[in-house]
């Protein structure tokens, strides 16, 4: 798999909090990544798997299902389970980064949320935008 294929990375951005979303939409944009968003878990498992993105930045409090029991559902279907998973947690507690890890998230980061972090931390699974 090369990084420099010619189709933009695809990330599904699951955000709740829309001026979060539409920052991160921009950030992500800019730097060459396609993004698909959703605003809840049932909108991000359907559209995890109708459109198979490469990477889910996934925010845990959703007003619907709980983020974790988001991933534990993406790692339960066949379409998704391989899917990497970033997910943004609400606080830096040890104990919310295991139960992530335990859900089967790929990584996780801690809001607030650094722009060159995350980019970094998206570039280290898909590499970088398009
Ligand atoms: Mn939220």
């Amino acid at each position: 798999m090369s990084s420099t294929a010619p189709v933009p990375r695809t990330i599904l951005l699951v955000e709740d909090n829309e001026t979060i979303r539409q920052a991160f939409r921009i950030l992500l944009e800019d730097s060459g990544y396609a993004v698909i968003e959703a605003a809840s878990g049932e909108q991000a498992l359907k559209s995890a798997g109708e459109e198979l993105p490469n990477l889910i930045l996934l925010d845990l409090g959703l007003p619907d299902l709980n983020g974790l029991e988001v991933t534990r559902q993406l790692r339960a279907d066949e379409r998704t389970r391989d899917i990497v998973v970033i997910a943004l947690t609400g606080r830096a507690l040890e104990t919310d980064e295991n139960a992530c890890l335990e859900a089967g998230c790929t990584a996780y980061l801690s809001k607030p949320i650094d722009s060159a972090a995350l980019l970094r931390k998206i570039g280290e699974f898909v590499g970088d935008g398009s």
